[in-house]
């Protein structure tokens, strides 16, 4: 049985070596313990600016077991994962991120798990004690509202989890250019199991999730995997429409009556509320129109500026 590893790097010069050296030192004692036959560690460049691909270099030119892969250019976390799980070549392949939040010591048992018949492992945090106050609720908030829209989503995990081949086959037939990796493998079906961890703080460095790429993050979770914003649209526009019908009977009423009084609230008021709600729906169905342009276009996902240490037919471009 051969494991992948697939690490995604941005600026990550100050914890290169550090989880090469703790992944190496857990996958040599796999391998005496029989639990891997062989093993691979992918690094994913993401177009860092700071030394991490010459360590990177570095590294591979040391190790055989290490391969890299480096973008032209920052395309993103999801993005480079996507790239390192196109090219992992085992049985099952671990995705983890580069600064040792997620410890790699579980990975043993995400692969007893996948040995005993799943096929996506899911690693999950048990709190969210290391996150400061904002980060914790907002994410939560995210989830709790993802799964209100529909979304099947795993509360609390990231993008720590294990697949096997015929996840990993699966995964290469998802063609879509907006990626939001954790809502794709729930939709997958497969069997699923359940790894809990205490994440870690970061090891060295800065994180490089700053709030607006969280937010678009959301947004991009949100748009790629619900119409229910559209539908909202929908239901609100026809509530309000519904209203008008009242509204407009009650004044045909009064009118009748005699009883009619120029107003200008009655006026005013219903094209703020219309308004706003109109500009604000055209606001979601922007967002979505923005999304087809982009999958419409079909550009790729990531490219590859240079690969170290594959084999010669390893690996796909989407
Ligand atoms: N990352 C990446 N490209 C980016 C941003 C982040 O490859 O544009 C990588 C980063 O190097 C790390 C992982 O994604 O391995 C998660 O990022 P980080 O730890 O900074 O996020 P946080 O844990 O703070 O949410
Ligand atoms: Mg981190």
């Amino acid at each position: 049985m051969k494991l992948s590893i697939v690490i995604p790097c941005f600026n990550e010069e100050l914890v290169i070596d550090e989880v090469y050296r703790r992944l190496m030192t857990l996958m040599n004692s796999y391998v005496e313990k029989a639990l891997i036959g062989d093993y691979e560690i992918i690094y994913v460049d993401d177009g860092s600016t700071d030394g991490t691909l010459s360590a990177l270099r570095r590294i591979a030119g040391a190790d055989k077991h290490v391969k890299a892969i480096s973008f032209s250019g920052n395309f993103g976390h999801q993005p480079a994962l996507t790239a390192g799980l196109y090219h992992a070549g085992g049985d099952m392949a671990v995705s983890l991120d580069a600064d040792l939040q997620d410890p790699p010591e579980i990975i043993g048992e995400m692969i007893k798990r996948c040995e005993d018949g799943a096929d996506i492992v899911y690693g999950v945090r048990d709190d969210r004690q290391e996150d400061g106050f904002f980060k914790r609720v907002t994410a939560t908030a995210f989830y709790k509202i993802m799964t209100l829209m529909g979304v099947n989503l795993i509360f609390n995990h990231a993008d720590y989890r294990l697949l096997s081949r015929p996840a990993l086959d699966a995964f290469q037939r998802y063609g879509e250019v907006n990626r939001f990796l954790r809502g794709m493998f729930p939709s997958m079906g497969f069997k699923h199991a359940v790894v809990t961890y205490k994440r870690e703080k970061r090891f060295a460095g800065t994180t490089k999730y700053p709030l607006k790429k969280m937010v678009s993050f959301a947004v991009e979770g949100i748009t790629s995997f619900t119409n229910f914003p559209l539908r909202l649209a929908f239901v609100l526009g026809f509530v309000n429409f519904a209203a008008a019908v009242v509204l407009g009977l009650w004044a045909l009423a009064t009118k009748l009556e005699g009883g009619a009084v120029p107003g200008w609230a009655s006026i005013v008021l219903p094209i703020y509320l219309f308004g706003g709600i109109q500009l604000m729906f055209i606001g979601v169905l922007s967002e979505y129109v923005g999304k087809i342009y982009m999958e419409v276009k079909h550009r790729p996902v990531f490219i590859i500026r240079e690969t170290i240490n594959f084999d010669k037919d390893q690996g796909k471009s989407p």
